[in-house]
């Protein structure tokens, strides 16, 4: 298969590979979409089987993110970086300060930012080379730890579900079956209790189930494959994507799916029509978790915490538009999603080339 017939290229704008025999470093950063702005999104550091792999995940995960910025309403377009290798061998100073080159030698096209097996650290070594970089630590003027906006957007999406489900948005006597207490997990369950819910959990770590049972009354523990089963008003997926599968749906036993797990359907098309007409509300994920990108974006324009929380209010105005789109058209909630997307990137695209045209005047 050559580059160009690379399934997974769709429209991408520009992907640029290195290979830096002196670091070790092998990247490949896709550009998917700038009609609304750079394009933002994380780099990854993963050992792939094989190039073709890492170039798949790159074009998939930029397009994504051309999605989440668009209908979460910011001024920025979609991208990725991925890193192939061990981060035991290559996450050293001397690899991302030249990934840090990299990226700064598309100008501005790309901004870079943590995602899985980078830390805090690396993107310090990346912004020793480039400005072009967002999720830096508070200590240096970055925004810090993502999940806890990312968290408070899915308590507000699933806010929003409820109201659509059972006509109010109140939590008390309502349970939710959460998956996974990791960053984002946790700092949902907070807020689910605080809101009066009642938690049934699982993790495939005992160790966090015990602790969090321990810790907390109103939450019990199940084991990974019965959370499915359990009779709730909203099933959480927060562990990893494509849990939302052929042999999970018939197990549910819920009206809602609302959660912050990137990729939660394994077929998105497929799966969300399934839902749809299980009468099951699915929540569009990259909807429901923007809230990590909403919160660095700030950064680009001077970073207010009160500012980032305010944006994520939106993503319950946004998954409602989404749920009326979808109902009306009778259509999935994951293709309403992206339709609401794809005419914002039109719209507003448009808009940015009149601007440069010179056939757009502002009125005096
Ligand atoms: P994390 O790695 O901190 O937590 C994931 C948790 O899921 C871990 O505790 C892990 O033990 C558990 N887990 C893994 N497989 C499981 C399974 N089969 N059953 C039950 N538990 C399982 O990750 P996170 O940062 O909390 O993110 C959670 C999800 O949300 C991921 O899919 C991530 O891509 C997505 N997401 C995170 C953010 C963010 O701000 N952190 C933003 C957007 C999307």
């Amino acid at each position: 298969m050559g580059f160009f017939d690379a399934p997974d290229l769709h429209g991408h704008e520009e992907v640029v590979f290195t290979h830096d025999p002196e670091t070790g470093l092998k990247a490949i950063i896709a550009v998917h979409n700038t009609s609304l702005g750079p394009a933002l999104g994380g780099c990854r550091v993963w050992n792939y089987e094989s190039e073709t792999d890492a170039l798949r995940d790159v074009l998939r995960l930029s397009e994504g993110m051309t999605y989440k910025s668009a209908i979460s309403g910011l001024n920025l377009g979609g991208g990725k970086a991925v890193i192939i290798g061990d981060v035991k061998e290559i996450g050293n100073e001397a690899t991302f300060r030249a990934f840090g080159r990299l990226v700064d030698s598309l100008g501005g096209r790309y901004i870079t930012a943590e995602d899985v097996n980078t830390t805090p650290r690396m993107m310090e070594w990346v912004h020793d080379e480039t400005e072009y970089v967002v999720g830096l630590a508070s200590e240096l003027g970055g925004s810090g730890d993502p999940s806890p906006f990312t968290a408070y957007g899915v308590f507000v999406g699933m806010k929003a579900a409820l109201k659509k489900v059972f006509g109010n948005e109140s939590f008390e006597n309502r349970k939710v079956a959460l998956q996974g207490l990791g960053h984002v997990g946790c700092y949902l369950l907070e807020h689910l209790l605080k809101a009066g819910a009642e938690v049934v959990v699982t993790d495939i770590d005992e160790e966090k189930l015990t602790r969090v049972t321990k810790e907390h009354k109103n939450v019990t523990a199940c084991g990974p494959d019965d959370i499915y089963q359990q009779e709730v008003d909203i099933f959480a997926p927060c562990a990893l994507g494509a849990g939302i599968n052929d042999e999970t749906i018939p197990q549910l036993k819920t009206p809602i799916i609302a959660g912050a797990a990137n990729n939660q359907l394994a077929n998105y098309e497929k799966h969300g029509k399934i839902l749809l007409e299980k009468n099951i509300l699915y929540a569009p994920d990259f909807c429901i978790n923007a809230g990590g990108v909403i919160n660095v974006y700030g950064e680009l324009e001077g970073y207010s915490e009160k500012r980032s929380y305010s944006r994520v209010n939106h993503i319950y105005d946004m998954l409602m538009e989404i749920f009326h789109l979808s109902e009306e058209q009778k259509i999935p909630t994951m293709s309403a999603a992206n339709t609401i997307a794809e005419a914002r990137i039109h719209n507003m695209g448009r808009l940015k080339q009149m601007h440069r045209s010179g056939s757009f005047h502002l009125k005096k």
